[in-house]
């Protein structure tokens, strides 16, 4: 009786415990070349290591983003005019929007689109504006539906943080048009590019025929190599914005601390196994959750998220409150998400059994 009273209690503690399917920072660690790079670097005593690194990046670093944009994407770029390196590319979304938009200008953001983007429109005293999605085409952007002018900066996202959709065909093509006739800067968020299922390959907004005339692309080391917490970044193409984005660099904040940019090299020049066993690691739990919630899920055919309608009775503060799992909100995402709610794959297998199981009550 009294082993049976135990199982209870274990049972009940564990049913109280808060299972968090709305965080969204990679759960498997970087590569262990990459780490042993860092270390490697760090543990020289010179000045090259741990002085003022060179403000625009070690060339070497530069030159390696450039080679993986060459044989993984099929882009070639001057790795001097066309390569700007940041410490992560949460600072370039905010910052491009410094360097291009006015006072009074509009950006225009995917709806629903990345929480951080507003933040740079806000600093700029610019407008924001909502570029609608349109979700029976693949969360195509609704061009069509665009200002003819006043637009300075559009951003687009594909793989896209909420929707987990992979770019729909002729997206990149009627943005690059969309911009040759408005004047707008297109800022392409590429900070899931590698993480693309079924067969995808990665598709960079830079292979577009005339993209770098036109705009930039943000490409993370944080989700590819699973470096969130490295701070490492680029933003490449139109060779313009990467020299303002440059500026930037030079003076406010005068270099990214060497070792990890050796690693940053390490990561992109060395085996790239793990790349395809993080994106493989992703899908098995995207199957599982597709599985599980299949008929109220949009396709996810990328990233580590899935994106959830949920019933109308039914909001993330109940689902907190009366079945301990939280999910990020869709309305923090725009308009576009009310009634919707992302959840992370980023989150161990035991968890995210858990969660959706608790998921699964709470929607039935
Ligand atoms: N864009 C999107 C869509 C993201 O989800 C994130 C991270 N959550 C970022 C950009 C920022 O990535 P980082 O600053 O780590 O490069």
């Amino acid at each position: 009786m009294r082993l049976l009273a135990d199982v209870h209690a274990a049972r009940s503690a564990a049913a109280e415990t808060l299972v968090d399917l709305g965080r969204g920072n990679p759960d498997v660690p970087p590569p262990a070349h990459v780490i042993e790079a860092l270390v490697d670097a760090a543990r020289q005593r010179t000045t090259a290591m741990h002085g003022y690194a060179p403000f625009s990046g070690l060339r070497e670093l530069r030159w390696a983003i450039a080679e993986r944009y060459s044989s993984v994407y099929g882009v070639s770029l001057d790795p001097d005019t066309e390569v700007a390196v940041v410490p992560g590319t949460k600072t370039a979304l905010v910052e491009i929007v410094l360097c291009v938009a006015e006072r009074g200008d509009t950006v225009l953001l995917p709806d629903p689109y990345y929480p951080d983007y507003p933040s740079g429109v806000a600093l700029a005293g610019a407008e924001l504006g909502l570029l609608g999605l349109d979700g029976d085409a693949g969360y195509a952007p609704r061009f069509d539906e665009a200002p003819p002018e006043g637009v300075a900066v559009v951003f687009l996202n594909y793989p896209s943080n909420p929707t987990a959709a992979a770019v729909p065909p002729g997206a990149f093509a009627d943005a690059v048009r969309y911009a040759r006739a408005t004047g707008a800067v297109i800022v392409h968020d590429f900070a899931y590019g590698d993480l693309v299922f079924d067969g995808r390959k990665p598709r960079s907004f830079l292979a577009e025929p005339g993209a770098r005339e036109v705009g930039v692309e943000l490409f993370s080391m944080s989700k590819s190599f699973g470096m969130a917490g490295w701070r490492l970044g680029f933003v490449l193409g139109n060779a313009e914005l990467v020299r303002r984005i440059g500026e930037i660099q030079d003076h406010a904040r005068a270099g990214i601390f060497s070792p990890v940019q050796h690693a940053g090299i390490a990561a992109l020049r060395g085996p790239q196994e793990t790349v395809a066993e993080r994106r493989d690691l992703y899908r098995r739990r995207r199957d599982f959750v597709l599985s599980a919630l299949g008929e109220r899920c949009a396709p996810c055919e990328g990233t580590f998220y899935v994106w959830l309608r949920l019933p109308d009775d039914v909001t993330p503060a109940r689902l907190l409150s009366e079945h301990r799992v939280a999910v990020a909100p869709g309305e923090g995402f725009g308009p576009a998400g009310t009634g919707w709610a992302r959840i992370s794959l980023a989150i161990p297998d035991d968890q995210l059994e858990l969660g959706l199981e608790r998921l699964r009550v709470a929607l039935r």
